[in-house]
């Protein structure tokens, strides 16, 4: 049996990597200095600030919720208010909603709960069924993050909000690192770091990261100590993502060889400034979207892109003439795809279809 490496009492925390052990009050004590050592040497807070967290009721996001709402206590300046996005997953978002909501009232916290019906039109569940029906080539996961992030952006204006602290730990940020790295695409992992940027817009409210360095073992250890871990995890999407796929692999690694994990964020951090000095990420900026006129990466954003799609947006002929070139582009391809995969019928079959 392991003993803490600092009181010699029963551990509930091994790190083969770091070589040390914990018992519970002390790795509590560590969890605490690690997520602070993040916050000041990456500065995610400023003094005054409405911090919304993005909360998804899984449980780095409860523990993230618990984690801030404590610390929040602690500094003067300092609001925080829980945002979760409901996209419309039956049989799984009505229990994580349920979570927040006994959480939030329980220890007193402000919460808004913001749907994709509301935003969108469609819950998630409709929206991939018209993807299915209209043979468009996304997974699941493609909506969902892009709508997600859509709706996270505004919602979190709306209510007043600084900046919004979402829940991915080293764990995620190192899946994405390897995911981009396989897709080539090095303008993403220059934007990996805990602080979303350079990128400023009116509209965009920054993200950061506060969990950027801590495993998610350790987050979920966080939550089962807090009383905030009960089980029901997994979005029933989860399995078709190549992120799975991913995850499992950097776990084996791991396993076989402690300390992967950390040896890729290392990697990834040299890559960011690599890539920085080669001046990547320094002309990003962000144009308003010429349809919705929320802030994007592209002249017309994603989720209007993937609304065009879908047939549950519409831009009227006068419209479209009065659209800046490169905008007008996108719209029209947007549109012709829309039309050429529509006849064609059903992708449903056994499961796999919604992606390659
Ligand atoms: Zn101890
Ligand atoms: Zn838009």
């Amino acid at each position: 049996m392991a003993r803490c490496s600092v009181c010699g009492r029963r551990a509930v925390y091994v790190n083969r990597a770091a070589g040390v052990a914990f018992c519970e009050r002390h790795f509590l004590e560590y969890f605490d200095r690690k997520v602070r050592r993040t916050i000041r040497r990456y500065r995610l807070f400023r003094p005054r600030e409405h911090i919304v967290v993005a909360v998804s009721g899984g449980k780095d996001s409860m523990a993230l919720l618990h984690y801030l709402r404590g610390l929040a206590r602690r500094v003067p300046g300092w609001r925080v208010t829980a945002l979760l996005v409901d996209e419309g997953i039956r049989g799984y978002r009505e229990y994580t909603v349920k979570r927040l909501v006994e959480y939030a009232e329980e220890h007193g916290v402000d919460y808004h709960i913001a749907r994709f019906k509301d935003y969108i039109g469609y819950t998630l569940d409709e929206i991939v069924r018209r993807g299915r029906e209209r043979g468009l080539p996304y997974l699941p996961c493609t909506y969902c993050g892009v709508f997600r992030r859509y709706i996270m952006n505004k919602a979190a204006r709306e209510l007043g909000g600084t900046v919004v602290a979402t829940a991915h730990n080293l764990d995620d940020v190192v899946q994405t690192y390897l995911m981009n790295i396989i897709g080539n695409d090095w303008e993403k992992v220059v934007r990996l770091g805990p602080v979303s940027g350079p990128a400023s817009h009116p509209k965009f409210v920054r993200k950061v990261k506060p969990f950027y360095e801590v495993l998610e073992k350790e987050t979920a250890l966080y939550a089962v100590i807090n009383g905030l871990y009960t089980g029901f995890e997994e979005c029933p999407y989860a399995r078709l993502s190549i992120r799975w796929s991913v995850r499992r692999m950097i776990n084996e690694l791991e396993e076989r060889s402690p300390g992967v994990k950390y040896s890729l964020l290392r990697s990834l951090e040299t890559a960011i400034k690599l890539l920085r000095s080669q001046g990547a990420g320094e002309a990003e900026r962000l144009y308003t979207c010429a349809l919705c006129g929320e802030p994007s990466a592209h002249p017309v954003c994603r989720a209007c892109q993937l609304r065009l799609q879908l047939g549950i947006m519409e831009v009227s002929r006068e419209k479209l003439e009065s659209l800046p070139p490169e905008a007008r582009r996108m719209v029209e391809e947007s549109l012709r795809l829309a039309e050429k995969r529509r006849p064609g019928g059903r992708g449903d079959g056994g499961g796999g279809s919604g992606g390659r």
